[in-house]
């Protein structure tokens, strides 16, 4: 291994080169870096890898099963946790209460689950509406031209807070005018329900991208802890 290599290897190497991208992207876009949430995404990486993570100063990290999510949460005191995977009604009450956003609300009987579950705990559940900008079959999310009229039915209900966007864009496209969509909507959106305003947007290979096309919110895995281990 090159001397160079050695640097970045690990998680602390990693993570600070991604923390050092960040600022560059929001200044290219006249934006500031403290207006970008970075989320480390952890999944299948263990609790003590998370909890390395942690004690560098990572705050907020990401999760895409409840199961993982619930598992891991408890041994890293101190983290704020985002679910952003594809989720069942049944899971539900795993998630509410342990999550602080939950990225990936597509249609509104889920979002009336967690509202519900969320009254019962005596809290609004802040979570996103996953929208589908690639029209991907492969991922989750509402079609961009239901995505208003979700988040107004969505408004109707008590316990849940439609606080942003989020997209997760097709493997194989140009995910640049995938996140300028996601934004052009969620401006939109936003003149109606100023409260929508954050975009979830952006990953290991193109995170950089996102912050130039206005993501708030980034979602990291691998460009932090490696390699993700196969199930
Ligand atoms: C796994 C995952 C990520 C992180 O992916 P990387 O390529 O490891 O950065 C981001 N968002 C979602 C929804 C994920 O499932």
């Amino acid at each position: 291994m090159a001397a160079t290599d050695s640097v970045t290897t690990g998680s602390s190497g990693r993570l600070a080169v991604v923390r050092e991208l960040l600022p560059p992207a929001a200044a290219r876009v006249d934006r500031s870096p403290a207006a970008i949430t970075l989320v480390a995404v952890s999944k299948r990486f263990d609790a003590d890898a998370v909890q390395r993570v942690h004690e560098l100063g990572q705050h907020d990290f990401g999760e895409s099963r409840a199961q993982e999510l619930v598992a891991k949460a408890p041994h890293v005191t101190g983290a704020r946790w985002h679910f952003v995977g594809r989720l069942q009604r049944n899971k539900v009450s795993r998630v509410v209460g342990t999550a602080g956003l939950i990225h990936s609300v597509d249609r509104l009987e889920l979002a009336a689950a967690i509202g519900a579950r969320a009254r019962e705990q005596q809290r609004v559940q802040p979570v996103l509406v996953q929208v589908n900008v690639g029209d991907d079959p492969a991922k989750g999310g509402c079609a961009v031209n239901e995505a208003a009229e979700l988040i107004a039915e969505l408004r109707q209900l008590d316990g849940v807070s439609c606080q942003g966007l989020m997209t997760i864009p097709p493997l194989e496209a140009d995910p640049r005018p995938l996140f300028a969509d996601l934004r052009a909507l969620r401006d939109d959106v936003r003149q109606a329900y100023p409260e929508v305003q954050h975009l979830s947007m952006g990953m290991s290979q193109d995170f950089e991208v996102a912050i130039e096309e206005g993501a708030t919110i980034v979602r990291v895995g691998e460009a932090i802890f490696g390699p993700r281990p196969t199930r």
